[in-house]
């Protein structure tokens, strides 16, 4: 069977069951964009048929907005933004939001303005600042390796743990 073709029958498996909750966990990692496409299509079709949620783990962001009503985004086991789907696809971002963002290719913002993160560097034993900033290009500075981030709150409900005030976040 094709990967397309493994896929749905996951899912055929997974719905079997009547289940109220799934889990999809990068379940379009490994297809080619065009069989992507209509896999998330169907996982939309489904949620929307069957009245199922979903907790859905990617690292395309992309994918998760197409299906998400909310959003976690989550670095290192944290989570360093959340809120509702439209809010986190909307200025402010966290840093590594805007990294995740920079690379889905877009008309207006392609391929050649995508956000490359650098290695992540050795920490020291007691590392106690934010768990970004071995790789964070907005990184502001010791304050960044040393000191928990601020929960900045742009909208009720909306989230984004980082020294930077709201302002300085990149524009949409
Ligand atoms: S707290 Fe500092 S290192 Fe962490 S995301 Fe914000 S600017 Fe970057």
């Amino acid at each position: 069977m094709s990967g397309g073709e493994k896929q749905r029958v996951g899912i055929a498996r997974a719905i079997a069951t009547d289940p109220q909750f799934i889990v999809c966990d990068e379940p379009v990692s490994a297809l080619d964009v065009s069989v992507q496409a209509a896999i998330v299509n169907l996982l939309a079709d489904l949620r929307d048929r069957l009245d199922v949620a979903y907790l859905l783990i990617s690292h395309d962001i992309s994918v998760v907005a197409h299906l998400a009503d909310r959003i976690a985004v989550m670095y290192r086991g944290r989570i360093v933004e959340v809120g509702r789907r439209d809010e986190v696809m909307a200025a402010p971002h966290h840093p590594y939001t805007e990294a995740l963002l920079s690379a889905v290719p877009t008309i207006a913002r392609t391929n050649h303005s995508r956000i490359r993160l650098p290695l992540e560097a050795r920490r020291s034993a007691g590392f106690a600042g934010c768990v970004f900033a071995g790789r964070c290009p907005r990184r502001i500075g010791p304050i960044c390796d040393t000191t928990e981030p601020l929960v900045r709150t742009p909208r009720p409900g909306h989230t984004i743990a980082c020294h930077l005030p709201l302002g300085a976040m990149a524009p949409a």
